[in-house]
């Protein structure tokens, strides 16, 4: 479906700061004209019949030929029905205001990767991800051996240790898209579960957006390792809480003496927000970016120019030889020997 203005016919964003549709070309809120996908084949724009290349999974993207923000309802419909979807309320200009300040104790930029002419290739993405909750029953049996020193005495006890834990481990998230690198997705994580919005097809008016690529069984394994190191922190640090004088105690060993029974209690499928940038050399080289739409967290490296570095790096071995000769000079004047 296309989200058109009532009063002007563009195509809406949805903005999450004013709750609604908003037009770029007037600026009217709300009220939108909406046309419907072409259910015979949905990868054709509804408005000007152009192919979209949705691929596989794409529910929601640009047209290449008319502008038009399409998110597509067909895709979107059933099971692929997102239940939740986490918010951004960042704009393009925030985020490369957040890259700028980021790399700005960096010597040697280019300043034009993040220059206002580029924010309109600056995209927000709302990848798909599998949110499960677990609940993990945890049994430890191991000997923990504390050591306490007084004056010159040092006393050393051994426990023999049992004990069990009942844990419920809610919004456990797997990155359920494979476009997006899993590096990348474990660098901007943490996401913030309690801004979730029921989901609603014009939030993706302006954005891109995928189905998840497999069933929640796939991820479950990644899931449960998640839940699983999430346990064995919890136990090391109620552990540690018991016994402040262990010698013996690290994660390594809670982990070793523990057996976890993970059930699976529910796996929702939400989308979460990111912004995607990619700058291109002329050389064809390419910087990717990326920021958590929600956190602001960002990864990325910073844009320096090796041309420029490398003037600068000229500019300071000559300035240090000029430096040098020059202080030669002053000693050899005070008749000083170099
Ligand atoms: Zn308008
Ligand atoms: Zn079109």
């Amino acid at each position: 479906m296309v989200f058109k203005c009532g009063s002007c016919g563009s195509c809406m964003i949805y903005d999450f700061n004013k709750n609604d549709l908003v037009c770029p070309s007037c600026d009217s809120v709300g009220n939108p004209k909406i046309e419907y996908d072409n259910k015979d084949d949905i990868d054709i724009c509804p408005i000007c019949g152009g192919q979209l290349n949705l691929g596989q999974y794409g529910s929601a993207r640009k047209c290449n030929y008319c502008d038009s923000y399409v998110v597509s309802d067909t895709r979107l419909g059933g099971d692929n029905r997102p239940s939740a979807i986490i918010p951004t309320t960042i704009t393009k200009k925030e985020v490369f205001s957040l890259l700028t300040e980021k790399f700005s104790n960096y010597i040697c930029l280019i300043p034009e990767v993040f220059s206002e002419n580029r924010l309109k290739e600056v995209i927000i993405e709302y990848v798909p991800y599998w949110v499960y909750a677990f609940n993990i029953k945890a049994a430890y049996a191991g000997n923990i051996k504390e050591s306490v020193t007084t004056g010159n005495t040092t006393v050393t006890d051994t426990y023999s240790v049992t004990e069990s834990w009942d844990l419920d481990m809610e919004e456990v998230p797997v990155d359920a898209s494979e476009k997006m690198p899993d590096m990348v997705m474990d660098e901007l994580e943490p996401f913030d579960f309690k801004a979730k919005l029921d989901f609603k097809p014009e939030y993706l008016s302006g954005s891109e957006s995928e189905i998840y690529n497999h069933e929640s069984d796939h991820y479950k394994e990644e899931a449960c390792y998640k839940a699983a190191d999430f346990a064995y922190e919890h136990m090391y640090g109620e552990l540690n809480m018991a016994y402040p004088h262990a010698v013996n105690l690290s994660r390594n060993s809670v982990k070793n003496d523990t057996s976890l029974d993970i059930r699976t209690v529910s796996a929702d499928y939400y989308l979460l927000p990111v912004y995607r940038y990619s700058y291109t050399f002329k050389n064809g080289n390419i910087l990717d970016y990326y920021v958590n739409g929600q956190t602001k967290e960002i990864y990325g490296t910073a844009p320096i120019s090796e041309k420029r570095l490398w003037t600068a790096i000229a500019a300071t071995v000559t300035a240090f030889a000029g430096a040098a000769a020059l202080i030669s000079t002053i000693l050899m004047l005070l008749g000083g020997a170099v």
